[in-house]
């Protein structure tokens, strides 16, 4: 049967922390229960450098229950990290992987559905909420705007499925040799491939404390996903450029016709004339050293440049064959 290690990044959540427990260890156990996990299974919380009591009931509920660990963190390395640091120290301990919040604003129920289609064959089970009611019109509208640029930039990511979601072993071992740093899951976790699917759910209202993703963490965060996966906002340093020098093409006729028409003082249209030319050409020199730098900054990122899921080659069948 297969272990089940559910990951929780917390933040500054003691108000919501307890009942959180409460809820996820109720699932566990009647999935234990009902025999479709081991029950070895954990509920995994990552302490992402809390100010609070977070840590304290950590432990402290470790201590009386078995179901319950934990990760502890320096600092606070941030939502995403937290993740990944819960996915790294769960891998050896678990088959199946679950991530969700700490508030619980996602519905747990859809754990039941994950672990079924997880039976079925799918490495990944994305959560997706079928709605966005109970969002502000300011994070809705927001969000519409990011998901719709990712789109057109080209990266696929499953709409409105935010980091609940399943991962098989081998998935988040793929998923885990992802090198670069600020790693942005929900762009990086469709990349890992294998057969994935997705269960829908209602997202609630946060229930106890407050959102910890405040608009300068939200920018911060879409930013970093735009700039992981697309060199486009430098091309516009290139599209600027060469605007800048048709511009100045106009200019230097411009400046030229009043030169011949004696409109002007002395001087005037050289300077115009260097300074326009001269701009265009800085701008797309620029653009070309961008779109170098872009390159290396891809090459830096050393992401996996395959991943196979099935392979017929095995050292038996070379011994066998040896001639
Ligand atoms: N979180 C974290 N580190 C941070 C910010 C948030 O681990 O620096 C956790 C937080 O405790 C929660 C999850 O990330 O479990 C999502 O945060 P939140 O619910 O505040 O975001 P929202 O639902 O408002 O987008
Ligand atoms: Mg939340």
């Amino acid at each position: 049967m297969n272990k089940l290690m559910i990951v929780v990044p917390a933040y500054n959540e003691e108000e919501a922390l307890p009942k959180t427990l409460t809820v996820l260890d109720g699932i566990l156990t009647d999935l234990i229960d009902k025999q479709k996990i081991d029950s070895k299974s954990r509920i995994v919380i990552v302490n992402d450098g809390s100010a609070d009591k977070t840590w304290e009931i950590i432990e402290n509920t470790a201590k009386s229950n078995p179901h319950i660990t934990g990760v502890n963190f320096s600092r606070n390395f941030g939502h995403q990290n937290a993740l990944v640091a819960g996915l790294t120290a769960a891998r050896d301990y678990g088959d199946i992987f679950i991530t969700i919040d700490a508030d619980l604003q996602d519905d747990v129920n859809a754990i039941y559905e994950m672990v079924d289609e997880n039976a079925k064959g799918f490495d990944v089970v994305y959560g997706a909420r079928n709605s966005r009611e109970t969002d502000s019109a300011f994070k809705r509208g927001t969000a519409d705007m990011f998901y719709g640029l990712m789109g057109k930039l080209g990266v696929e990511m499953v709409p409105n499925a935010a980091d609940y979601r399943l991962m098989s072993q081998r998935a988040v071992d793929h998923l885990l040799s992802f090198k670069e740093h600020n790693l942005f899951l929900r762009g990086v976790v469709p990349r890992v491939g294998f057969p994935s699917t997705v269960v829908y759910y209602a997202r609630k209202e946060r229930e106890e404390g407050t959102s910890k993703y405040p608009l300068t963490k939200m920018i911060t965060f879409a930013w970093d996903g735009i700039t992981s996966f697309s060199v486009a906002p430098m091309r516009f340093i290139l599209v600027a450029g060469i605007l800048s020098l048709l511009v100045s093409v106009g200019m230097v006729i411009y400046a030229l016709y009043q030169q011949i028409s004696g409109q002007t003082v002395e001087g005037w249209t050289s300077l115009m004339v260097s300074l326009w030319l001269i701009g265009g050409f800085q701008m797309i020199g620029l653009a070309i050293i961008g779109e170098y730098i872009g390159k290396i900054f891809n090459e830096v990122k050393s992401r996996p440049r395959f991943i196979i899921q099935d392979n017929l080659l095995s050292d038996q069948d070379f011994d066998d064959k040896q001639v």
